[in-house]
């Protein structure tokens, strides 16, 4: 529908002249043939959105100062005070949707078309609060967020999908990046159980689902979701429902840090055994807070004084016993003492104050996945931050695709998953890894791409050989220290006392050595998943390792070194450190010379007539250039003349040409001194 401008400029009181240049002003279309303009644009122009005619005016007299900061400033402050929801007006019959996802910024056009706003309408919004855009203008979220409530829409934030990178890294802290405090709550905990086989870690798993299941009906679907939730004083808690450490060790291989705290389960009747030691370096390597579960307190040689006493040699002190680990007496048979556990599960996790933001986007991680016939691949997730809805795209490690059934763990159909809910998801293209990250992508291109890429990485990597050693050194984040790791398996108690002795005496304030895990026997699989977990390499002192542990490390890239003499042993690891120091620092300086004349000068290049006074000037090396006794700034030697000859230096004594590079301009008369630096390897003294 059109408006004739003549009928416009009446009703308005203008003329055609008036509108006509305010409309190319604005870049808004109109028929210059027929003077005609679109119903909308007559609207806008009608004062229909609230605007007058003079603040059309000045607002066009503004145009030089598009989008600029200040305007969108005071549109904000203009805006600030109004609801967020306000009713639509009879224009905005025809919207397509009430909800807009935004990242960084989304164009005008965008806006438009994902929302029915009509173009013309949302120019106009802008322009009344200051800031001129034409259909391509690209906004801010902030901006985003201010103008579109106006037509009764809701932005939604929504973060950009994290980079091929941080994907493949797993690394869910810097996926979720810098959040407001604002748009953080409260999450329930995810617990991982641990401890040695046979004390007892499925019976509690089931004790705590059977007993504390969320109400409500199964759902009749009968899939194993990896993970459950329960209610406990009205909060919930995850369970990450698969037993023993080997999920955990395998999750965290693969950079998964998805456990907020870890239940390590000691039989009463048997006390510390290898896999709880194990768990214990396991969970501190990881930085996981541990409460320790003495289970099997029904039966009669329960003793869990002597599990306390085993737990203070591993750095677990009760707190009964004056120490800070919280230790809970069970009998996951009879369900003694389970209401206490969670608990202190629940104290625990309100120390940590686990947050995360329900609103946005979300970023979850793979605990289990496989092929389900009639599903395709399936995976359950552990939502980390935002919440997971029905028909998101999204890419899990190598897979990607669109949700397309979630089910929480009685086997409900679900629509939502929030902060820490696990749910198995349905619709994705292959089957992922445990441990993978989920991200929720703009569209399926994108998550295709994602995911392929991916694909092809990991595909490289497992083509590549094992990560060089000085790759696995873990810096520390405050300071500079870096830390090597190490596994040590020995013959016996005694040479696993000297070789620490030995290696304990290798005291730097740059680098170090921490022995993560240590027993008496053969390499196992589990050191290697182990070391693969914390980035470790193994020793193996007068002990075997078999030749499928051998292959396990191969695939796992982790290095295994096998010694039979401790100081070939310490000889090793000191070189190790020795090449973890950063190299020093040489400068060496090479000679002076007077600049006697500046022959050329072209933007930084100079060529000057120098006459050499001390020692000699290298081509390459860096030069000082000292005015009336001060350093005014450093220049680079090109190269250097001698006569009409190119020559790589020159002693005192001689006059030359030098090309340099510098920034700065010269001066008869500067002195020039020439240095070099070079970094020389430095060796760790024991
Ligand atoms: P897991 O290997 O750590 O998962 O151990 P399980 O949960 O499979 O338990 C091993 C055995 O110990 C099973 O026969 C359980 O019934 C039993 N068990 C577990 N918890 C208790 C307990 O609190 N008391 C007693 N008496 N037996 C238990």
């Amino acid at each position: 529908m059109v408006v004739k401008l003549k009928e416009l400029a009446e009703k308005l009181n203008s003329s055609i002249e008036e509108l006509t240049g305010l409309l190319k002003k604005l870049e808004f279309d109109y028929d210059e043939k027929n003077l005609e303009v679109d119903v909308d644009i007559a609207e806008l122009l009608e004062d229909e959105i609230g605007t007058t005619k003079s603040d059309i005016e000045n607002l066009a007299e503004n145009i030089e100062g598009t989008m600029d900061r200040e305007i969108k400033k005071t549109a904000r402050k203009k805006t600030a005070g109004k609801t967020k929801y306000v009713k639509r007006n009879k224009f905005d019959s025809s919207l397509k949707s009430e909800i807009l996802d935004v990242s960084n910024s989304i164009s005008v056009k965008e806006i438009c078309e994902k929302t029915g706003i009509s173009p013309a309408k949302l120019i106009g919004e802008l322009m009344k609060n200051g800031i001129i855009a034409n259909i391509n203008q690209s906004l801010d979220i902030d901006t985003a967020m201010v103008i579109l409530p106006e037509f009764g829409i809701k932005v939604n934030r929504v973060s950009e999908t994290g980079s091929t990178d941080d994907l493949l890294s797993r690394d869910v802290n810097t996926l979720i990046g810098e959040e407001d405090a604002e748009n953080l709550s409260e999450r329930p905990p995810i617990i991982t159980i641990m401890g040695h086989v046979d004390h007892g870690k499925t019976k509690l798993l089931d004790t705590i689902r059977n007993t504390n299941v969320v109400a409500g009906e199964s759902g009749g679907i009968t899939q194993h979701v990896a993970a459950y939730q329960i209610s406990h004083n009205e909060k919930k808690i995850t369970f990450i429902d698969t037993p023993g450490h080997e999920a955990f060790t395998e999750m965290r291989a693969r950079g998964a840090k998805l456990t907020d705290i870890a239940i390590l389960v000691v039989a009463a009747t048997e006390g510390v055994k290898p896999t709880t030691i194990e768990a214990i370096n396991h969970a501190k390597d990881a930085g996981v807070p541990i409460i320790v579960a003495i289970n099997k307190m029904d039966l009669p040689d329960a003793n869990p004084e002597k599990v306390k006493n085993e737990l203070i040699e591993y750095g677990l002190q009760a707190e009964d016993w004056g120490g800070d680990t919280v230790m809970v007496p069970i009998s996951a048979l009879k369900g003694d003492g389970i209401d206490k556990l969670l608990d202190m599960i629940l104290l625990v996790s309100e120390v940590e104050a686990l947050k995360a933001n329900p609103t946005r986007a979300a970023i979850a991680t793979a605990v289990e996945t496989h092929q389900e016939p009639g599903l395709g691949p399936v995976a359950t997730i552990i939502v980390n931050t935002g919440t997971l809805k029905m028909g998101d795209i999204v890419v899990l490690g190598n897979s990607y695709g669109k949700v397309k059934a979630m089910l929480d763990d009685n086997g409900n159909r679900v629509q939502f998953a929030p902060p820490s809910f696990p749910v198995l998801i349905a619709g994705l293209s292959s089957t992922p890894l445990a441990g993978d990250v989920l991200q929720v992508c703009k569209n399926d291109k994108e998550a295709k791409d994602r995911a392929n890429q991916i694909s092809e990485i990991r595909t490289n990597e497992r083509l590549a050989s094992k990560a060089p050693l000085l790759e696995i050194v873990t810096k520390i984040a405050k300071g500079d220290l870096k830390v090597l790791k190490l596994i040590v398996k020995t013959d016996t108690k005694g040479s696993f006392d000297a070789i620490k002795g030995s290696l304990m005496k290798i005291n730097h304030e740059e680098v170090m050595v921490d022995i993560i895990h240590h027993a008496v026997g053969e390499v196992s699989q589990s050191d290697v998943a182990m070391a693969a977990a914390g980035q470790s390499i193994i020793i193996a002192f007068h002990t075997k390792t078999s030749s499928d542990v051998n292959k396990l490390a191969e695939q796992k890239g982790v290095e295994i070194r096998s010694y039979e003499i401790i100081y070939k042993l310490i000889e090793d690891i000191t070189a190790f450190l020795s090449g973890m120091l950063d190299p020093e620092e040489v400068v060496t300086e090479l000679g002076k010379a007077e600049l006697r004349q500046i022959f050329f000068t072209k933007k930084n290049e100079y060529i000057l007539g120098c006459k050499i006074t001390n020692g000699i000037m290298k081509k390459g090396s860096t030069i000082r250039v000292i005015r009336d006794g001060e350093t005014v700034g450093e220049a680079k030697l090109d190269s250097l003349r001698k006569g009409n000859e190119n020559v790589t230096e020159l002693k005192a004594g001689n006059e030359c040409g030098l090309k340099v590079h510098f920034k700065d301009t010269f001066m008869e008369g500067d002195l020039l001194e020439a240095y070099e630096v070079s970094f020389v390897e430095r060796k760790l003294e024991v």
